[in-house]
């Protein structure tokens, strides 16, 4: 019997075999028929095939119907089966023990073909109805148990997780995303998620949701959340209901990410000035390198604003001189793009008020844009005060020296960097101009030098010729006394011209040793006056000049070094009639105003050029005045005597038309008020009363020596002469002298050695030790008084004083002015 699918299964279990035959025949059109011959029989076959439905005889020899209910229904896999118990002497316990045991149907033989049929189809029905029920069942297990497992699931995902209808109300929270609301489910579930949070409404959050719902497709979406203020990476899936919502806290990412783009921003900014910087200091030692090839001023100043301009793109710069007027500047250097008009010469006024704030200030002043910036067209018509600008002063003893000028023509934000670029290319420009400029005076200095050590030979060896023919003169046998007094003249007047002059070196080398010792006493103007003239009065002789004296009425005084000051009104007279055509008029006046005393000496001789007045106070100046005879001079005394009058207080100034106009010289020293005439002590130059005093010369110089000897014999001393140190200590052993002129500069034992040793001797502790020497500085003289002598000369020994010291020998004088 081959199966059929469609046909339901039937297992038929009766003890009655042509029944069973019989009756399957007979049913097969509609059923598949399985059979058995009792309950154990139909047990087996139960182990190979599923019936749809069981119909059974219930009285069976082995097993009976009512057992194998029971056994059917107490196995799960077959419980489902409908039974259908079919019995032929039916007894009434029979069919309501069945139907307690499960069965699902009875049928009281005798039945008809029909009823059975009936009675199979509605049993088939039930198993169709059963297994639909219990396929339900099982699937809603199913379905539960997976709803189940999601949401396991669900609980389980690390991340938070939330589920949205359409209205945004919350319709499930997970447990992470709970920690994230802080908040209880039941505060949140069937809420509105922008009515509980408002401050999240118009966000991203708010929009992407919308979007998602709208457009049914995910959206991502990285966002601050307006609720924690925490970076969240947001899933937003749609779902049938709503919105499914997953998101991730990313602050830490987030800022690991800010931290990393920020450190390579930093490093690229890094880079950038690095770059920059490197470009600076480039444009640094281009400068520098420029520079130090550079000595002409107008070269330095072209060169550091091109190389400035050209670094900073800029339209103008402008190298400012401010070094002769505080208001005017030259222009040292010029870097001008598409502008040609350019003044050589500019007031503080043509750079508005970044002029007079930075002369005020000492301060760079910079702006970053003055309205209205100029346009290309208008380039050639551009002010000094438009678009953007750097003054950047160079401050020197508290005023504006120099200045660089930038301007762009454009608006243009000014870094820190290009201000200090600027402030140092100001700084250095300068430096190279001013080293320039004293390079350019240490050449005129040496080249006054030059001229003036050719002066000085000429001025030594003037003397020198009317020296020697004296001499020559002297030598003759037979002198008249005419000849006598002529040559004692020219010798007396000769070596008082040389000694002014090396006077005057000395001079000069102690003023510019800064070791000139000025006494400090009161002077009276008259006397002062009075002294300079008489002083000058040889050269005023000399030219037949007439001098006209202005003093004031009443005594006036002064506080300082009269013997300086002498010297200094009468170079004045000197260089008046010096520089005065013969039997020129020269006035000396002196009038007093606010405590000040203003000397002036003015002549009508050859005047002095305007542009020589500012140089004739210099060392070494000499000004040959056009078209006349060379006068003799070293241009030494008016620095001298500029020295001087400042080292009183004072100032001295010239005032000259011009040449061939006269001059005028005005010393201005402050006066001394309420002085009390002093009484003047002018020691009485004591009557020689020398006879029998004692003077030993000791000079390796013979000539020098020997011819101190013979003039301090004239004037009666008893004279000794020796040439070398041995001979003269022996001398002092021999016989004691009252005083000892000491040559210091001498071969094999000096004068200081000398000096020692005849202090060192018991009778050479009363004597009057001299030192005479061509060194005159104030160590020479320390030492001197060191090794034991009690005065100090500079050769040659000023008669007058040496007269004074010789005269004084019966004490022993301390360390008094031996000038
Ligand atoms: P010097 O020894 O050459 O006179 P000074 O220093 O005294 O040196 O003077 C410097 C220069 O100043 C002189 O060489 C001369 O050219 C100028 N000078 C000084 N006094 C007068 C004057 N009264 N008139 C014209 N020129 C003068």
């Amino acid at each position: 019997m081959s199966e059929h699918p469609q046909r339901p299964r039937i297992l038929l279990v009766d003890d009655d075999g042509a029944v069973r035959e019989h009756l399957a025949r007979a049913l097969s059109d509609e059923f598949v028929i399985d059979t058995a011959n009792d309950g154990v029989d139909a047990l087996r076959t139960l182990l190979r095939i599923r019936p749809d439905v069981i119909a059974t005889d219930v009285v069976m020899p082995v097993l009976d119907g009512i057992e194998f209910l029971k056994t059917l229904r107490g196995t799960p896999s077959m419980r489902l089966i409908p039974v259908l118990l079919i019995s032929g002497k039916a007894a009434e316990n029979l069919r309501v023990e069945g139907f307690e045991q499960g069965a699902d149907g009875y049928l009281p033989k005798p039945y008809t073909e029909r009823e059975l049929r009936a009675r199979l189809r509605s049993m088939i029905q039930i198993a169709r109805e059963r297994a639909e029920a219990s396929r339900l069942a099982a699937l809603e297990q199913a379905q539960q148990e997976a709803i189940a497992e999601r949401a396991a699931l669900l609980e389980s995902i690390t991340d938070p997780f939330y589920a949205l209808d359409r209205e945004l109300r919350f319709t499930y929270i997970n447990k992470r995303a709970l920690d994230y609301y802080a908040r209880p489910p039941e505060q949140l579930l069937g809420k509105k998620l922008f009515d509980l949070y408002p401050q999240s409404r118009g966000s991203v959050f708010e929009t992407n949701y919308l979007r998602a719902l709208r457009q049914h497709q995910p959206v991502d979406f990285e966002a601050v959340s307006p609720i924690s203020k925490l970076w969240l990476e947001v899933h937003v899936y749609p779902t049938e209901r709503g919105l499914a919502i997953n998101f991730r806290d990313i602050t830490a990412r987030k800022e690991v990410e800010r931290a990393l783009f920020e450190s390579e921003a930093a490093r690229d900014a890094s880079e950038q000035r690095q770059r920059v910087a490197a470009r600076r200091d480039a444009v640094r030692v281009l400068l520098a390198d420029t520079l130090r090839l550079l000595r002409d001023l107008p070269a330095i100043g072209a060169a550091a604003t091109q190389i400035l301009g050209e670094y900073l793109n800029a339209s103008r710069v402008l190298f400012l001189d401010f070094s002769e007027e505080s208001e005017r500047a030259r222009v040292q250097g010029s870097h001008v793009v598409l502008d040609s008009r350019l003044a050589d010469a500019y007031r503080l006024d043509d750079f508005g008020p970044l002029g007079s704030e930075a002369a005020r200030l000492g301060t760079t002043q910079a702006v970053d844009s003055v309205a209205p910036a100029v346009e290309p067209h208008q380039l050639e018509t551009c002010r000094l005060d438009d678009g953007a600008l750097v003054l950047a002063p160079v401050m020197q003893g508290g005023r504006m020296a120099a200045a660089v000028w930038v301007q762009h023509l454009s608006p243009r934000q000014w870094t820190p960097e290009e201000i200090a670029l600027i402030e140092e290319f100001a700084e250095r420009t300068w430096i190279a101009l001013e080293q320039a400029r004293h390079q350019a005076e240490m050449l005129s200095t040496n080249r006054r030098k030059d001229e003036f050590l050719a002066t000085l030979a000429h001025e030594l060896r003037n003397p020198l010729a009317p020296l020697r023919s004296a001499a020559h003169l002297l030598k003759q046998p037979q002198l008249s006394e005419e000849q006598l007094r002529y040559s004692r003249e020219v010798i007396d007047r000769q070596t008082n011209h040389m000694v002014r002059l090396v006077d005057d070196l000395l001079d000069v080398t102690r003023i510019n040793l800064g070791q000139v010792h000025l006494h400090d006493e009161l002077i009276s103007l008259n006397t002062l006056i009075a002294d300079s003239v008489e002083s000058a009065q040889p050269a005023l002789d000399e030219g037949h000049h007439t001098l006209e004296i202005q003093t004031p009425e009443h005594a006036v005084w002064l506080q300082g070094d009269a013997t300086r000051l002498v010297q200094v009104i009468q170079n004045l007279l000197s260089n008046a009639a010096k520089y005065t055509p013969p039997g020129g008029h020269i006035q000396l006046s002196a009038t007093v105003a606010d405590s000040e005393v203003s000397i002036r000496v003015r002549d009508d001789g050859l005047g002095i050029a305007s542009e020589a007045q500012g140089r004739i106070f210099e060392l070494f100046t000499r000004v040959d005045p056009r078209g006349s005879v060379k006068v003799a001079g070293l241009g030494i005394g008016l620095a001298i005597a500029r020295r001087l009058v400042e080292l009183h207080n004072g100032r001295i100034d010239v005032s000259s038309e011009g040449a061939g106009k006269g001059s005028e010289f005005t010393v201005v020293l402050p006066t001394v008020t309420g002085a009390e005439e002093p009484t003047i002590a002018t020691p009485d130059k004591p009557a020689p009363t020398v006879e029998g005093r004692h003077v030993l010369i000791v000079d390796d110089n013979r000539d020098a020596a020997e011819a101190l000897a013979l003039l301090l014999k004239l004037e009666g001393f008893a004279t000794l002469v020796a040439f070398d140190g041995q001979t003269a200590l022996e001398a002092v052993e021999r016989s004691p002298p009252d005083v000892v002129l000491l040559d210091i500069g001498m071969p094999i034992m000096d004068g200081y050695e000398v000096a020692r040793r005849i202090r060192a001797i018991p009778a050479g502790a009363d004597i009057v030790l001299v030192a005479l020497t061509g060194w005159g500085q104030a160590k020479d003289r320390q030492q001197a008084f060191a090794a034991g002598f009690d005065e100090h000369l500079t050769k040659p020994a000023d008669p007058d004083k040496l007269g004074r010291i010789l005269n004084e020998t019966h004490r022993r004088s301390g360390n008094g002015d031996a000038r």
